[in-house]
């Protein structure tokens, strides 16, 4: 195979990483991935276990003299996000990645590079194939549909780990340690409306050109959420006149900060109410960050339709725009500038009577998150709507002690003379379900730098590979 990194060290670490890349592993198709793990461990004597998931689990036994030293735990995911720019042709299910090199940086033509996560893989696999000189006992687990809801990490059994530390090879950066990572659900609040006939003007009241962002990742921003804004800008209406909702819509997906928002609505005196929008966006405006510069309400007269909501049932509808808890609900007390607790009100749809808000909650302290569901219960019996929970993922919550944490310090500091960065992550990683199943693991998620991740112009940053290897190894030697 000709292969396109070259001079680079150890060299079976990059090898690997060619050869997985040739590999199609979309979520939920990680047939052949498995299958390329299970020759591997096969072909080196290796104890191993596939299970339905196509998860695949390899034990590797210690060197001579650390026989006696307790096991460790190697973990990433074999699957891969699959996005490719509209002018390239590429079968995810079948064609292999077109790998270059553009200076430093590794980079696929077209397409993701699945260095998230496959450069975990080949890290662990080159551990396996016995690059590190001296190791206790190895255990490796190669989990699959991380991306899509981690469904390989749900479904596997747990009971066939003895290491109680481990390393996620999935986050972080070069000199930096991911040490707790939150936990989330979903919420459907759904409100049935009264409707009565219409009467009044129609006017259509739209807010658009935020930034938006991921509601983990970017919801310490800054950045104004457009359903919240268009609470604000109805909240002032009805104190100056009587309106009456048609409908609300809002956002494109729940963990996203919405950047726009639309209400169709009667009012008793059109001229007003867009003279007393247009003065409450202009305050808006004023406070929003440089990011959101390009905000503006439009407010343009509409057919009036047949039926609206009463009176009771929009006053309801804008409670929930500005009452619902929104943004950052708490930091943490334990990592500066880390976001403990939020929730993000991402998308808003009408269906004829009834009109449905979506949440998205994240907080890294489980009881918050029981508690967190409570007040959104709370909050949709006061207005007579409903809630429901769905897609609850654990956190993994940041511990103040850690042998595995300190081991990983103690190495990255002999190697570079430099402390490494301590940091968590407010989204969620595997570290959250395997803490789950097994509360007593000791766990750091480590990695070298990657840029722009989950889109075409993914890069690996290849000499942070080789420098965090080594890092990878005299952690793995000292532990
Ligand atoms: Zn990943």
């Amino acid at each position: 195979m000709k292969t396109v990194i070259n001079g680079r060290k150890p060299a079976s670490l990059f090898r690997f990483f060619e050869e997985i890349s040739a590999i199609p592993r979309q979520s939920f198709h990680e047939e052949k991935i498995a299958d390329y793990l299970v020759e591997f461990a096969k072909s080196r004597g290796l104890e191993y276990h596939r299970d339905e998931a196509n998860n695949v689990f390899i034990k590797k036994p210690a060197t001579a003299g650390k026989e006696t030293l307790p096991a460790v735990l190697l973990q990433g995911h074999t699957d891969m996000v699959c996005e490719k720019n509209a002018d390239v042709e590429h079968d995810f299910l079948t064609d292999p990645l077109r790998l270059y090199l553009d200076g430093k940086l590794l980079r696929a033509k077209g397409t993701t590079l699945g260095a998230d996560d496959g450069i975990a893989v080949a890290m662990m696999l080159a551990v396996l194939d016995g690059e590190v000189a001296s190791h206790p006992a190895i255990e490796c687990l190669f989990t699959s549909a991380e991306e899509t809801g981690m469904d390989g990490a749900n479904r596997f059994d747990y009971s066939r780990i003895s290491a109680r530390r481990m390393v996620n090879l999935d986050c972080g950066a070069l000199g930096a340690i991911v040490a707790g990572c939150a936990g989330g659900f979903r919420t459907d609040l759904e409100l049935a409306c009264k409707t009565r006939s219409f009467a009044g003007q129609a006017l259509r009241v739209s807010v658009s050109g935020l930034m938006g962002g991921h509601s983990g990742g970017n919801i310490n921003s800054g950045r104004a959420n457009a359903n919240k804004l268009m609470g604000r800008l109805l909240a002032a209406l009805i104190k100056n006149q009587k309106v009456c909702l048609l409908s609300l819509e809002g956002g494109s997906k729940t963990n996203v900060i919405p950047r726009e928002c639309e209400a169709v609505l009667a009012v008793s005196d059109k001229d007003a109410a867009i003279d007393c929008l247009t003065a409450c966006a202009a305050e808006i405006a004023d406070e929003l960050s440089d990011e959101d510069k390009e905000f503006r309400v439009t407010c343009e007269a509409v057919e009036p339709a047949a039926v609206m909501f009463d009176e009771e049932s929009t006053e309801k509808l804008i409670t929930v725009l500005t009452c619902a808890q929104n943004g950052v609900l708490a930091m943490s007390n334990q990592i500066e500038g880390l976001v403990e607790f939020s929730r993000n009100l991402g998308v808003i749809r009408t269906e004829g009577d009834k009109v449905i808000f979506f949440f998205s909650t994240r907080s890294s302290v489980e009881g918050q998150l029981e508690a967190a569901m409570h007040e959104l219960d709370l909050f949709a019996k006061l207005l007579g709507a409903s809630a429901k929970h769905h897609n609850r993922y654990p956190g993994w919550r940041y511990v103040k002690s850690s042998g595995i944490r300190d081991a990983y310090l103690q190495a990255y500091h002999d190697l570079t003379g430099k402390a490494a960065r301590v940091d968590a992550v407010h989204a969620g990683l595997e570290c959250g379900i395997i803490s789950s199943k097994l509360p007593d693991m000791d766990i750091i998620s480590i990695g070298p730098d990657m840029f722009d991740i989950h889109s075409p112009d993914e890069a690996l940053d290849l000499d942070s590979v080789e420098a965090f290897w080594k890092t990878l190894e005299r952690l793995i030697e000292i532990l």
